[in-house]
Order: structure tokens, then sequence, then C-alpha cells
């Protein structure tokens, strides 16, 4: 899968993924399964916020529908930037 010459990383390993798997060139995509609403987090931020052992599962959970206020039904995938697109 494909988006803007960025490609989907760590298909593989979901389930254990960490936040401190993460690097700054991923971004995390998530979409709200009530709405549809879509938003990007960078790694960044889920640094400041999380633990850097909370695995990515577990902190989607938490996650709050900035449109429909609906909580912890997210579908989610970690992209990783093509600096070279
Ligand atoms: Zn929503």
């Amino acid at each position: 899968m494909e988006q803007n010459g960025n490609i989907i990383t760590f298909p593989e390993r979901r389930q254990g993924l960490k936040v401190a798997d993460l690097r700054s060139w991923h971004y995390m995509q998530v979409t709200c399964r009530h709405c549809g609403h879509t938003g990007r987090i960078y790694p960044q931020s889920l640094w400041r916020r999380c633990s850097m052992d909370a695995r990515i599962v577990d902190v989607v959970r938490q996650f709050r529908c900035r449109d429909c206020g609906a909580g912890g039904a997210v579908t989610w995938d970690i992209w990783h930037i093509n600096r070279n697109a």
C-alpha cells in the first residue's frame, strides 16, 4: 500500500509495536471507525505523552475522535515517510 510515495511499515508486528519503536520519519494515520475522520499523529507527540514502553495498540485505545467524540475505535497504520518522493 502506498500514499504519496510513503509506505506502511511494521505490517507484520503491529501487536508488539511500542512507542519506542517509532522513529522521527514515521507517522501514524488513524481513522475513526464511527465517522471516518482521519488524523495524523507524529511520534514526537507520542514520545511526549506516553511511556516509551507503551504498546501502540494500547495507546490508540485511549484516543478520542476530534469530530464525533467516539473513543477507542480507530484503525491505524504506521507510515514511513519517503524522503525521496
Ligand atoms: Zn469520529
